[in-house]
């Protein structure tokens, strides 16, 4: 079958064919404007390629709910040009094939557990770690989605006793994402994450974070692996971190052999920023099989 994925993100909309394995074949990428700009040339890539199921992992929030009347838009996206826009009907009008659609996080969650470090797992959790936090659940074999899909890079998180910043998520200030996403480190120290490496307070509150989150997924969800990616997480001194901050904070509570393996637990992200694109080869795949 002739697969398309489309990563469609907020600066760029990354558009690929690719097979059953996951294997990414051709990808071409367009700014992403408004849509009567943007629509067109990914479109008539599409098209090209003759695409016999597309996979949509697209910037949000979306309505994922086929039953509801607004399936497959942009809901009230900041982009505004994109507000209540049916991106995947214009896709079905044109290309006649089943179209997937998810958010760009759930398609990364998705790619992971199906092609990269939690593969083979049943129940895993991608949070990404970059300008914002996003969370995928992947929860016996299907992605969740609840009412709408999970937002849990805004959950409320304790501060760390020595942090003197206030947070900058604009509805919540200090949740996790005002906390720890990247923009945030760069505000509370006054340069950008990449440039603190040698800065042990940075990554000790900024671990202190991203652990407490983990431990709280964990007990929520029971992932049987977290996999952590984006931006922030290229700091090579954060994963062991946070390691050691969760078996911390979890305090012994839950024991099983996986927490006992905490180098397989929590693992960095295996498939090098190609998660949400070969995400969304899995997303047509299923689409295509469930016929709808
Ligand atoms: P996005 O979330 O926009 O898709 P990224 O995942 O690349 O993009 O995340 C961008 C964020 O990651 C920025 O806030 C940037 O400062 C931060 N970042 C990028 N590289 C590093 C690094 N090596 N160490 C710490 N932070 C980094
Ligand atoms: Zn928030």
């Amino acid at each position: 079958m002739r697969i398309g994925a489309l990563e469609a993100g907020g600066t760029k909309m990354v558009c690929a064919t690719g097979l059953e394995s996951g294997e990414i074949l051709k990808r071409e990428v367009f700014p992403t404007g408004t849509p009567e700009e943007t629509m067109p040339q990914m479109l008539a890539f599409f098209e090209r390629e003759k695409v016999e199921a597309l996979g949509i992992g697209c910037f949000g929030p979306i309505d994922p709910d086929r039953e509801s009347p607004t399936y497959g838009y942009i809901t009230s996206t900041p982009k505004l040009a994109w507000q209540n826009y049916n991106i995947v009907g214009a896709f079905e009008e044109r290309l006649h094939c089943p179209v997937g659609f998810d958010t760009d996080v759930n398609a990364a969650a998705l790619g992971e557990a199906s092609f990269g470090a939690a593969k083979g797992l049943k129940n895993s959790i991608y949070m990404t770690v970059g300008t914002g936090i996003g969370v995928g659940v992947y929860s016996e074999g299907r992605l969740l989605h609840g009412m709408m899909h999970p937002e849990a890079g805004h959950i409320l998180i304790k501060r760390h006793p020595e942090d003197p910043y206030g947070g900058c998520c604009p509805f919540h200030k200090d949740c996790l994402e005002g906390l720890a996403a990247g923009p945030s480190i760069e505000k509370r120290w006054g340069r950008p994450g990449a440039l603190l490496a040698g800065e042990k307070k940075v990554w000790e509150i900024e671990a202190f974070y991203i652990a407490q989150a983990c431990v709280n997924y964990a007990m929520i969800l029971s992932p049987e692996r977290i996999v952590l990616g984006g931006g922030v997480m290229k700091q090579p001194v954060l994963l062991p971190l946070i390691r050691e901050k969760f078996t911390e904070l979890m305090a012994g509570y839950l024991k099983t052999s996986r927490l006992a393996d905490m180098e397989h637990y929590i693992v960095g992200a295996a498939l090098h920023d190609d998660q949400a694109v070969m995400g969304c080869i899995q997303l047509a795949l299923s689409c295509a099989a469930s016929g709808k």
